[in-house]
């Protein structure tokens, strides 16, 4: 049995959206009483986040986006200009509280107090680019607990694997040039759904060519396309890389009774996902998972599917 962190700060329930919107306060609020109600959060190590400094969330976003997003919320914006990225007053601080979740997730793995740690953070962050915050997202979690333990615990190569339905197209570009990260995005096909991004093709600029892949999957896609696709794509890509930490953006919306796309996951899919890369990371990493929610608006599915990730996270 695994020690497994539990990252949450009940000030994410302060990033409120001005009008009706799938990405609420009530998914951690629904997370939280399913895992107390099957027993499941007594059992993980309860990790809270400190509000940080700049200087991390620095190593990947731009100090003029920042200084935007601060101004934006502190004047009462009701929107990002990019459009479909709500704000209210607290959105920024939040934010930061979100990425510093995803650090103290981190953390505590590095530092062995946790052997994994699942993050139970929003907003989500993985389509958030250095300089632009959309598609619900504000900062980059994923890419700034990358940045962080590359600069802070020493570790050269990061996996990011990102099965949101939604292409993690923040992420990508943030490390398109950079081979020591490497990202793998699975999503809905771009033609299809938003961001538009996250075509085959996509796979890395310069240095950074070969570390960055990516399988859209078809409308109606399930289980059995994304078990292919995780064994015959995902296994020799860490095989080559060699990762020393796995990050996860794991967004649950690629479940069948999500609203938001047509992948048709089974809570015995995310099963596998999840079984799937510990593996990788027991292999590779010493078993070293920081996992981050990113996606997930149908309650039940979120809810059932996030017990069942954080409890294959508690087996070795
Ligand atoms: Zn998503």
């Amino acid at each position: 049995m695994k020690n497994v962190a539990y990252v949450y700060h009940p000030d994410y329930l302060l990033h409120i959206p001005p009008f009706e919107h799938p990405e609420s306060p009530d998914r951690l609020i629904a997370i939280n009483q399913h895992l107390e109600s099957v027993g499941l959060l007594g059992t993980l190590v309860p990790v809270n986040p400190d509000y940080p400094d700049n200087g991390e969330i620095l190593r990947v976003h731009d100090p003029d986006y920042l200084r935007k997003l601060e101004l934006a919320c502190r004047r009462g914006d009701l929107t990002l200009d990019s459009g479909d990225t709500y704000l209210n007053k607290n959105s920024y601080s939040i934010a930061l509280l979100s990425a510093a979740g995803a650090i103290a997730g981190a953390e505590a793995v590095a530092t062995g107090k946790a052997d994994r740690a699942f993050c139970a953070v929003r907003p989500p962050g993985h389509h958030a680019d250095r300089s632009e915050g959309m598609g619900f997202c504000l900062l980059n979690n994923a890419a700034i607990t990358a940045r962080y333990l590359q600069a802070r615990h020493g570790v050269s190569k990061v996996m990011i694997i990102d099965w949101d339905v939604h292409h993690g197209n923040g992420t990508q570009s943030i490390f398109y040039e950079d081979p020591s990260v490497f990202f793998f995005s699975i999503h809905e096909n771009p033609a299809f759904l938003y961001p538009g991004t996250g075509r085959r093709w996509e796979t890395g600029k310069g240095a950074g060519v070969g570390t960055t892949l990516n399988a859209p999957m078809a409308p109606g896609a399930g289980d059995d396309e994304y078990r292919l696709a995780f064994e015959q794509l995902v296994a020799p890509a860490a095989e080559r890389f060699r990762p020393e930490v796995l990050i996860l953006s794991a967004g649950f919306d690629a479940h069948r009774d999500d609203p938001l796309a047509d992948i048709q996951l089974t809570e015995e899919g995310f099963r596998f996902l999840s079984r799937f890369t510990i593996e990788l990371a027991n292999r590779f990493c010493g078993g070293k998972i920081v996992s981050l929610l990113e996606g997930g608006y149908e309650r039940e599915s979120l809810t059932r599917c996030t017990e069942i990730h954080i409890r294959e996270l508690q087996k070795d």
